[in-house]
């Protein structure tokens, strides 16, 4: 579902750079994301993918440039208050490739637990939520379940309620299927695809080329660090401009 909406976008970067020591990774990054608008971002490995996502959420703290979530901007390069940092965190929510769930904890406390740390709610409010969440990826059953006895794809959709319980007004994932063979890694897909059309803001690093033709609304191509091409995901995919996009694509579809 496409809401461009009138007002700022979601999430917007300026600039963005980051080096580890000489090792420039990215490099001039600015990116629009409108409320409402998915976007997915392909490119060979080491173009900086994973790292741009992170430095969405300041999980990698970018050299220079400005990050804005949610109407809370971030400069990188000045010093960052505790409470700028922490106000950025609590509007993005973040799916990883490994789901990384509490294995001692079951199903319901998973994702019950974040919510009471960062939240302050109650643990009854708390597990509500969870139970609520977890019918939303069709895991209602699994609330008293250990995490080791679920497959990979109930354990993805987890770690989206997960995030999701703590109401993020974006949400990043970083191929979060990629660990998952096809059949499982459809469960996960179409979970999105869901939250994507009840018009989350959301930002997915994919190999699933199909994803990002019929679900995103923007694409965005990244190599060597930069941006190299971005725009309607079909025109992209019908006509890249450049030659490294479709080298990448003529490779992965
Ligand atoms: P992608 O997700 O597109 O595969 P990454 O963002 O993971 O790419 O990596 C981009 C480049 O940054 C790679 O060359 C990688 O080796 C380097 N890189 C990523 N994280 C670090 C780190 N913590 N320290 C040093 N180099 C890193
Ligand atoms: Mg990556």
């Amino acid at each position: 579902m496409t809401n461009l909406g009138t007002g700022n976008p979601a999430i917007r970067l300026e600039n963005v750079e980051k080096s580890f020591g000489d090792h420039v990774v990215l490099q001039n990054v600015s990116l629009s994301v409108g409320a409402g608008q998915v976007f997915a971002l392909i490119g060979p490995s080491g173009a900086g993918k994973s790292t741009l996502l992170r430095c969405i959420n300041l999980l990698e703290r970018p050299t220079s440039g400005s990050i804005t979530v949610d109407g809370v901007t971030i400069q990188t390069d000045h010093t960052i208050k505790p409470k700028e940092l922490a106000a950025l965190r609590s509007r993005v929510g973040m799916v990883f490739q490994s789901f990384n769930l509490f294995p001692h904890m079951t199903v319901l406390r998973n994702i019950a637990l974040p919510q009471q740390r960062v939240l302050g709610r109650s643990r009854a409010d708390a597990e509500d939520r969870a139970h609520a969440l977890l019918g939303r990826v069709g895991l209602a059953d699994k609330a008293s379940q250990y995490p080791a006895r679920c497959s990979g794809g109930q354990q993805q959709r987890i770690a989206i309620a997960r995030a999701l319980a703590l109401d993020p007004k974006v949400m990043l994932f970083d191929e979060p299927t990629s660990a998952l063979d096809p059949e499982l890694g459809l469960e996960v897909l179409t979970v999105m695809r869901e939250l994507a059309d009840e018009g989350m803001t959301m930002v997915v690093v994919t190999h699933e080329m199909q994803f990002a033709r019929d679900v995103s609304d923007h694409l965005v191509v990244m190599s060597d660090g930069g941006i190299l091409e971005e725009g309607d995901p079909h025109d992209i995919f019908s006509g890249p401009r450049h030659a490294r996009t479709r080298q990448f694509l003529r490779a992965v579809v």
